[in-house]
């Protein structure tokens, strides 16, 4: 039997209705594409998590996290290991004064909505960022120049060993698109750091961000955000725009004719469609500036280069 038809036998027993094999992960990203993982497996305590890192060693299978998938792009043939989803166990939220602690999968709109009703500025960057919070912890989600690495005070992280480590904002490096905690473990909860204001003015500062979303962003089609980071101090979406990608296809995918920086899913899209329009921007923007652009999207599985 092969090691992943084992852990599936283990992880299937121990973990009934939690774990699925071959799910279509098309089903948890925002682009609405990508292949199957062999295991899907949600966990809603520490004790199952630890059973499913147990088994992944075990069997030195791979493995990722997933968040929300707004940030994802899984190849068409999926991903050959186990994919993990903290589940509701994870959502947990408690205040206190001006700290908010809440469980990674806690989604960023709850936060927003949260931090508002009870009076907490510093979150209003993240109106309309579909995120969970180890997601944007991970990637250091931000908008507007502000990011959740700004008000971040405390991490709890599950190691690929098994081990529990508390990171304090002093142990974490966060530049912009960058945190130090990607690779280093599961994300399961954090501490932020709000200041006092009033919700009035909250409520404006949301509703002025959101609307610019509303007029900038496509919202209306499948997509996984900003597609390319911007290069230092220049606007990735400017170059798309001014190298005439706005409108391009490849498939089912398209780059938005609203927001060049944005690659969506039109209905009918693969994740190799998506990849290959990825790749057509960037050796045009390479040919024509000499600039590389980075993908601020995540990667998963395989694709072919053509
Ligand atoms: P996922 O996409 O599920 O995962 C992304 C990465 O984080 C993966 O490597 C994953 O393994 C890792 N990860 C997820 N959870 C954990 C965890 N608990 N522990 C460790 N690693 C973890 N982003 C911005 O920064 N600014 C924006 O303004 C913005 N606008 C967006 C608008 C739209 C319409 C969309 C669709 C996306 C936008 N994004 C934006 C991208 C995305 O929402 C953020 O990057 C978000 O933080 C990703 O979180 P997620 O939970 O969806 O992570």
């Amino acid at each position: 039997m092969a090691a992943i038809d084992r852990a599936y036998s283990r992880l299937s027993k121990k973990l009934k209705n939690k774990t699925v094999r071959k799910f279509p992960l098309s089903r948890k990203t925002t682009l609405r594409v990508g292949g199957p993982a062999e295991i899907f497996v949600v966990v809603d305590s520490l004790e199952e998590l630890r059973l499913t890192m147990q088994t992944v060693q075990d069997f030195g299978l791979k493995f990722f996290v997933i968040g929300r998938g707004s940030n994802l792009l899984v190849s068409d043939s999926g991903f050959n290991g186990i994919v993990i989803e903290l589940g509701a166990g994870f959502r947990k939220i408690h205040t206190d004064g001006l700290y908010i602690q809440a469980g990674a999968a806690t989604l960023l709109p709850a936060l927003v909505q949260l931090a508002w009703k009870e009076g907490l500025s510093g979150l209003t960057f993240a109106v309309g960022i579909p995120g969970s919070l180890g997601g944007a912890l991970a990637l250091n989600a931000g908008a507007y120049s502000k990011a959740i690495g700004d008000i971040v005070a405390d991490v709890t992280l599950y190691t690929p060993d098994c081990e529990l480590v508390a990171c304090h904002r002093s142990d974490l490096v966060f530049r912009y698109r960058y945190s130090s905690l990607a690779g280093r473990g599961i994300i399961l909860e954090a501490v932020i750091k709000l200041s006092e204001g009033s919700p009035k003015s909250i409520q404006a500062e949301m509703e002025k961000n959101f609307k610019k979303r509303k007029r900038t962003q496509p919202l209306q089609h499948p997509s996984a955000g900003s597609v390319f980071k911007n290069p230092s101090g220049l606007s990735a979406g400017k170059f798309i725009e001014e190298a005439s990608c706005k409108g391009l296809r490849i498939g089912g995918a398209e780059v938005s004719s609203k927001h060049g920086n944005f690659i969506v899913n039109l209905g009918n899209a693969s994740a190799q469609d998506v990849y290959d329009l990825l790749k057509l921007v960037q050796k045009k923007i390479f040919d024509e500036q000499g600039i590389l652009l980075e993908p601020e999207i995540t990667l998963i599985g395989e694709f072919k280069d053509r």
